[in-house]
């Protein structure tokens, strides 16, 4: 497999480039400096989950784009291990396992998100219509939405608005694992 950077570099100059920005203009939609944007695009940077999700929000792409190359839509039986693909980028309490990346005719994307203690991330807002799904797989957390912390522990689930404001936060002390679904009601890479 590719070098993730190198996929990463390419797929997010393909995505700008593919809506005619220029860096200074993809800096001002994603709230990501040029000089991060340009070391991404040269591969010379390694960003955090968080950095990766504005430059996704900003962009409305997915964000399992940026991190395993888009595999055509099938419904082929496809067996996947969270703990062999799991990524930690950049030294940040959130993991990603993109179990089902993003598929266009399915219109969702599907991962396990490790959300470690003390972490705590407020979302950018997604493009109207998107909603997420978070289905508590051990461990406990919080999820914010409508202006209040929503309390979850092991098995658990809740569904939500992504196109409001929203976060996550651990404020226990292991680690909580989650499966993550997020519709977008709309085609992007
Ligand atoms: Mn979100």
């Amino acid at each position: 497999m590719k070098n993730p950077k190198d996929h990463l570099a390419q797929t997010l100059k393909k995505a700008r480039k593919g809506k005619g920005l220029s860096l200074d203009k993809t800096a001002d939609l994603t709230g990501v400096s040029k000089a991060m944007l340009g070391q991404i695009e040269r591969g010379e940077s390694s960003p955090t989950v968080s950095t990766l999700w504005k430059i996704a929000t900003g962009l409305d792409v997915s964000l399992t784009s940026f991190i395993e190359p888009k595999s055509p839509h099938s419904a082929a039986t496809l067996v996947r291990t969270a703990d062999d693909i799991r990524q930690h980028p950049a030294a940040e309490g959130l993991q990603i396992a993109p179990l089902y990346p993003y598929d266009a005719a399915l219109g969702f994307e599907y991962m396990e998100l490790t959300f470690e203690s003390g972490y705590e991330r407020l979302s950018e807002e997604h493009a109207p219509g998107v909603i997420e799904f978070i289905t508590i797989i051990s461990g406990a957390m919080e999820v914010l939405s409508d202006g209040t912390w929503h309390a979850l522990s092991e098995g658990q689930s809740i569904r939500f608005a992504g196109d409001a404001p929203h976060g996550y936060r651990n404020k226990s002390q292991q680690p909580a694992k989650v499966l993550s679904v997020i519709h977008y009601p709309y085609l992007n890479p």
